[in-house]
């Protein structure tokens, strides 16, 4: 019976941090590497972006607007490939014709 109480309260845990996120309470001091500061969770692990300037916690659209950011722009980059190589391998390329 305990077994099966221990599997619903972490079936209820595991909802409960997707729909509110990390619920613990217990968490490292912030700190910043490669640019990004958060905290991590000492019970599950997850980092905890956070602002060093307000220093508080980011909130989800400021950690998705930060996001965004750091993804910059799309790139294009031309394809050096010669035609020829686009050609199926079952078909033979019609360049001597
Ligand atoms: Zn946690």
């Amino acid at each position: 019976m305990n077994f099966l109480m221990a599997c619903l309260q972490a079936v209820l845990n595991f909802f409960s941090e997707i729909l509110f996120g990390c619920t613990h309470t217990r968490v490292t001091r912030p700190f910043t590497l490669d640019e990004q500061t958060y905290e991590v969770c000492l019970d599950c692990g997850k980092q905890i972006f956070y602002s060093a300037q307000e220093m508080r916690p980011l909130t989800p659209w400021e950690i998705r607007r930060m996001k965004a950011a750091r993804a910059g722009g799309v790139k294009v980059v031309p394809i050096n490939t010669p035609v020829g190589r686009l050609v199926p391998r079952d078909q033979k390329p019609n360049i001597a014709a």
